[in-house]
């Protein structure tokens, strides 16, 4: 009997978990779970991530295959991001990965910077997060688009592109 005897069915399970969730996203934790509820090796995740079955980005969990992509739009420009040049935007209450993002295209020029200094995101792992409170009636892509494309925000580009 081969070492790993079973971890196939366990990994079709996770691909069935993940394809079971909108967006085929799955929170990492839970991944996690089913993979020990199911008797999987602790390095099964990171073995199918390394042979490009899933992507794991920040605490979540998604199909690699471009078929099973959400369409993601940057939050600045609002332009459709591929995924090669997705910065994805997380909120961590109760969804963790939204289809919002950035390109890395529109994060340079300042943006960036800017963004860490009005205190309202936070860069980590790749990923964008917000800094802010949100919860009840309040989306936090809606204040972040809010922010993002206000002339505030925009004025401050122009002027640091300007000196460039
Ligand atoms: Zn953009």
């Amino acid at each position: 009997m081969p070492d790993d005897d079973g971890a196939g069915t366990v990994r079709e399970k996770v691909l069935d978990f993940i394809r079971s969730k909108k967006g085929h996203i799955a929170d990492l934790s839970d991944v996690l779970r089913l993979i020990e509820a199911e008797g999987g090796h602790p390095g099964l995740l990171e073995e199918m991530a390394g042979d490009g079955a899933i992507s794991v980005s920040g605490d979540s969990v998604f199909l690699s295959s471009e078929s099973y992509l959400p369409k993601v739009r940057c939050l600045i420009c609002d332009q459709r991001v591929d995924r090669q040049d997705l910065v994805p935007f997380f909120r961590e209450k109760h969804f963790p990965f939204v289809s919002w993002g950035f390109h890395k295209e529109c994060l340079e020029g300042g943006a960036r910077d800017e963004m860490i200094a009005s205190g309202m995101f936070r860069f980590e792992d790749g990923g964008v997060y917000p800094a802010y409170e949100y919860g009840e009636g309040k989306n936090p892509v809606t204040i972040a688009i809010r922010f993002l494309r206000s002339e505030d925000f925009l004025y401050t580009l122009e002027l640091k592109s300007d000196k460039e």
